[in-house]
């Protein structure tokens, strides 16, 4: 038996403020939102971060996110919403159960996007990434 707190919520051992579910997906409220409305969306079949997903997995989780994310918009009247994934401790995953963030955004919510560094390397990297795939 994992020690998951995601797994717990999945199978009522914790509660959750359910948003939506489906036999794969489990969607719920954040319990610490970054905005009013920030939504998780979980596979049911724990894994621990994007790469060791189910292919399946990955293909229900994404479509669950655009829906739970279009009702969380209409619901929410954000002026637009960013999705993301933190995988491995270095990105700041701290459930490591993979899931999705859904985060509304609103025009004065006074939230910063990343900012962008220098690109005189490009080419380089590239070479590095193409052999992998
Ligand atoms: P991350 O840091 O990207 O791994 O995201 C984990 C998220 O799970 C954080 O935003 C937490 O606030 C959220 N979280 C942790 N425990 C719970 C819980 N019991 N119910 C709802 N959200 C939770
Ligand atoms: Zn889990």
């Amino acid at each position: 038996m994992i020690d998951c707190i995601f797994c717990k919520i999945l199978n009522n051992e914790i509660p959750s403020t359910k948003l939506y579910e489906d036999e794969g997906v489990y969607a719920f409220l954040d319990i610490r939102p970054i905005s009013k409305g920030h939504a998780l969306v979980v596979p049911k079949r724990h894994s621990e971060t994007f790469l060791d997903m189910a292919s399946e997995d990955i293909d229900s989780l994404f479509k669950t996110t655009q829906k739970v994310a279009t009702a969380v918009m209409e619901a929410m009247n954000a002026d637009g919403f960013n999705i993301g994934m933190a995988n491995f401790p270095a990105a700041g995953q701290s459930v490591p159960h993979s899931h999705v963030h859904i985060i509304p955004r609103f025009s004065d919510d006074g939230l910063k996007h990343w900012s962008g560094g220098e690109s005189n390397d490009l080419e380089e990297i590239q070479k590095k990434i193409v052999k992998f795939l």
